[in-house]
């Protein structure tokens, strides 16, 4: 009986940076998205034209990181990059970190988007704090994975968030945080604690076959407007 074939990752559906690619174990390489005028993602660009790239951001622009790999360092030059004088906080247009990988702990705390924000497939392998953030269109955090805690405290979803089918591997915390419209949770898995507390959900909370660990779903004081969907959820063991 022979092993099975090693899965062959699929390839990005963006034009990708593929450094490091070697054809035996690693066809693909970098899946970070080419930066503009570059064959190169943004962490494998040369020092200069990262500076170069990052300087020609402000604050408001549109960031588009699909793949990349992001240290602390690099997603703080990022932030700072985008960075609001009149307030401090960083402010994006659309962002897209569609399947960015966030290899340390990273803070978006204060953080403005007023385009979508996309991060469908992210790996966040350090802690990420979303505290206070104000998403002003929708955003997808659909099968991204939080390895470490995550913070959205207090954040305000102003357009439809999803969260379906995403991981959550230690604690999620969701207290205070506000949902303006539809709050999709659909197949979420939530393996730590998961703190709802006093959330205001305005519109629909669909939370079916959600997936919580065991009396670590902390959901006192939510309201909700619309139709609360909590069907087939699961509470291990
Ligand atoms: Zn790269």
């Amino acid at each position: 009986m022979s092993a099975p074939p090693t899965p062959v990752p699929l390839t990005p559906g963006w034009p990708h940076c593929g450094h490091g690619a070697d054809p035996a174990h690693d066809p693909i390489g970098c899946r970070g998205v080419h930066t503009p005028g570059s064959t190169a993602c943004l962490a494998h660009l040369a020092d200069a034209d990262r500076a170069a790239h990052l300087a020609g951001l402000t604050s408001g622009s549109d960031v588009d990181l699909r793949g990349t790999p992001l240290t602390r360092s690099l997603l703080n030059q990022v932030l700072d990059a985008v960075r609001d004088p009149a307030t401090g906080n960083p402010h994006f247009g659309s962002a897209y970190f569609a399947e960015a990988t966030f290899r340390e702990n990273v803070r978006f705390n204060g953080a403005r988007f007023t385009g979508p924000a996309w991060f469908h497939g992210a790996r966040f392998t350090g802690q990420a704090r979303f505290r206070e953030v104000q998403f002003h269109d929708a955003v997808w955090f659909t099968e991204a994975q939080f390895s470490k805690s995550v913070w959205f405290s207090g954040t305000r979803f102003m357009k439809d968030a999803w969260f379906d089918g995403t991981r959550f591997v230690e604690d999620a915390a969701f207290d205070m945080a506000q949902f303006t419209e539809d709050a999709h949770f659909d197949r979420a898995e939530f393996s730590g604690p998961a703190g709802f507390r006093e959330t205001r959900f305005s519109e629909n909370a669909w939370f079916s076959e959600a997936e919580f660990a065991v009396n670590t779903a902390t959901a006192c004081g939510v309201t909700v407007g619309g139709v609360a969907r909590w069907s087939d959820c699961v509470t291990n063991r």
